[in-house]
């Protein structure tokens, strides 16, 4: 167990060994780890007089920047539990979160709050409301970059910014310990509406921990923040890791290949934790050159598919290594991943690339039906024991009695592990194709498609079928002036796969649609051709 209980200690831990090195890098401007430190005392301070009590909920929905981090910590020094809401939500969905969550505080974008939010906070228990500009800590006139201006100061909110600069005091006796509920993080997990994940302290300074150790990293080491921090990898695995080392941590707002581009060559970089997808679009990009990665150590993969052609591709064109890592929002992130200085092996059949190895303190097995371990390569579903497992959902015991029988996690996921203990996520049990009986896992498929040099994006689906039942769809997106018809694509998968597997519908789609966080959207395009047929 690391000696810092939550990120606040961690914080606090950097104040008192470096108090003026930076911990926050935005565009063009900082914030060191002292200033951090006052601004969220401010925010605690304000939030507290405003009659929050220890444990009420705040929910925050704002992009990567300096806002995000005062009003996380901020609610944590008030003692309250951090609700990170995804800022692609629409009004519908932010309400199930304010309402499920019985959220008492709101921190938001100034922009979502005039377009929808006070709307949607009007109906809910939310009572004490700070919006953001998320212009303010930067000074070279990103709102170019940015893209949009600064509103005028609503009259029903209370500004974040000015509230951070009040100096009001934190309350000190509302310390938080590990056992503390941290965050509720909704997540759709294996089935039905969003349900808010637990994640303690505990588990996110355990995961924190574990991400950085062994990463030959320089001193202090510099961390980009490609995934999005409402989400668990972003929270984890960046915000959560870089005061664990004392290092600075980069903010971009949100993902925009140019402007990450831009801020790699002006922050150079060490390390960085994304989607495949972000990885995917930076590799396209028409101004990228393997200068922008030049002061990158390794890369780490999580939260999604890491293609092995993909591996390939930018160690080819790039230099670094990509790293794979495994993990759920219900374990916290990462529970599996490629140990510092060791490669990810393919396995031989399949052409799966290992997600990782558990974590030592970390138990994963592959379970049948019945919950019985399966021998080495063969497949079942994956269940994890370990620190990082949350105690369960927001008041939901039944769902919670579901998913963590005894305690550990049943993942949802299906994947087999091989004798020298490489863990292999072969795809998710409700994502299977039933083709005639045989069983089609899309990723196989997926994984072919990105071996072919013109497809930027794949994602495969089941669509139904009068005579097979299901019959396998593959949706495409081209790399830049890359030309390549349906038919060939298809042809390109009927030469590598048995015939129940290769796609026998191809569409080509400009971009495919993802989740905030990088995830390509498997079940909007199963919806999509089931609308078209
Ligand atoms: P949402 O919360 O937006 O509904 P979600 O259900 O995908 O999304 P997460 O907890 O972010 O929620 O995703 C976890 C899932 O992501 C895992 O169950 C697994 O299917 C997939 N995944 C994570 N890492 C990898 C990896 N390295 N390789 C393959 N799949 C992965």
């Amino acid at each position: 167990v690391h000696p810092d209980d939550t990120l606040v200690h961690a914080l606090r831990r950097v104040v008192w060994e470096a108090p003026e090195r930076t911990f926050l890098a935005y565009f063009d401007g900082r914030l060191g780890y002292r200033e951090v430190d006052e601004l969220s005392d401010s925010v605690a301070g304000y939030l507290a007089g405003r009659g929050l009590r220890r444990g009420d909920r705040v929910a925050v929905l704002l992009q990567n920047s300096p806002h995000f981090v005062l009003a996380v910590l901020g609610a944590w020094k008030a003692g309250a539990i951090v609700v990170p809401v995804n800022p692609m939500y629409k009004a519908g969905e932010v309400a199930h979160v304010l309402r499920d969550g019985d959220v008492a505080a709101l921190i938001c974008s100034d922009r979502a709050w005039e377009a929808y939010l006070r709307e949607t906070a009007a109906g809910s228990p939310v009572r004490v409301v700070l919006t953001a500009c998320e212009l303010d800590f930067q000074t070279d006139g990103d709102a170019r970059v940015l893209g949009f201006e600064r509103l005028p100061r609503a009259a029903d909110a209370d500004d974040l910014t000015e509230v951070a600069r009040a100096g009001h005091p934190a309350p000190p006796e509302r310390d938080l310990g590990p056992d503390d509920i941290a965050l509720i993080s909704y997540t759709s997990g294996t089935s039905g509406a969003p349900k808010g994940a637990t994640n303690t302290h505990g588990n996110i300074m355990h995961n924190a921990e574990r991400q950085r150790t062994g990463l030959e990293l320089p001193e202090p080491p510099v961390y980009f923040a490609l995934a999005p921090l409402f989400h668990i990898t972003g929270m984890v695995c960046q915000l959560g890791a870089c005061p664990n080392c004392a290092g600075t941590l980069v903010l971009a707002y949100r993902f925009e290949a140019g402007v990450v581009l831009d801020a790699f060559a002006r922050h150079r970089p060490h390390y960085t934790v994304g989607p495949s997808t972000a990885f995917m679009a930076l590799a396209a990009h028409p101004d990228v050159t393997p200068d922008h990665f030049a002061s990158f150590e390794v890369l780490s993969s999580g939260g999604a598919p890491l293609p092995p052609a993909l591996v390939e591709k930018f160690r080819a064109g790039f230099g670094p290594y990509i790293r794979n890592g495994y993990g759920l929002t219900e374990c916290t992130a990462p529970c599996a991943a490629v140990p510092p200085g060791r490669e990810a092996p393919v396995d031989p059949v399949s052409g799966t690339l290992a997600v990782g190895v558990p974590g030592p303190d970390t138990v994963v097995r592959i379970v049948d039906e019945q919950g019985a371990d399966v021998p080495f390569g063969e497949q079942g579903e994956i269940v994890v024991r370990g620190p990082q497992v949350v105690p369960g959902y927001w008041r939901r015991p039944d769902a919670g009695a579901e998913t963590f029988p005894d305690g550990e996690l049943r993942t949802g996921d299906i994947g087999f592990m091989d004798p020298q203990g490489w863990l292999y996520v072969v795809d998710r049990k409700k994502d299977m194709i039933n083709a005639s009986g045989f069983k089609v896992w899309p990723r196989e498929v997926e994984d072919v498609l990105y071996t072919h040099p013109a497809v930027r994006e794949a994602a495969v689906v089941g669509v139904p079928d009068g005579y097979r039942g299901e019959t396998v769809k593959a949706y495409v997106s081209l790399r830049p002036g890359a030309v390549a018809d349906p038919g060939e694509l298809a042809a390109y998968c009927e030469e590598r796969l048995a015939a129940y597997k290769y796609p026998r519908q191809v569409e080509v789609l400009p971009d495919l649609p993802k989740t905030a966080s990088g995830k390509i959207l498997r079940r909007e395009l199963r919806s999509r051709s089931r609308a078209s047929q």
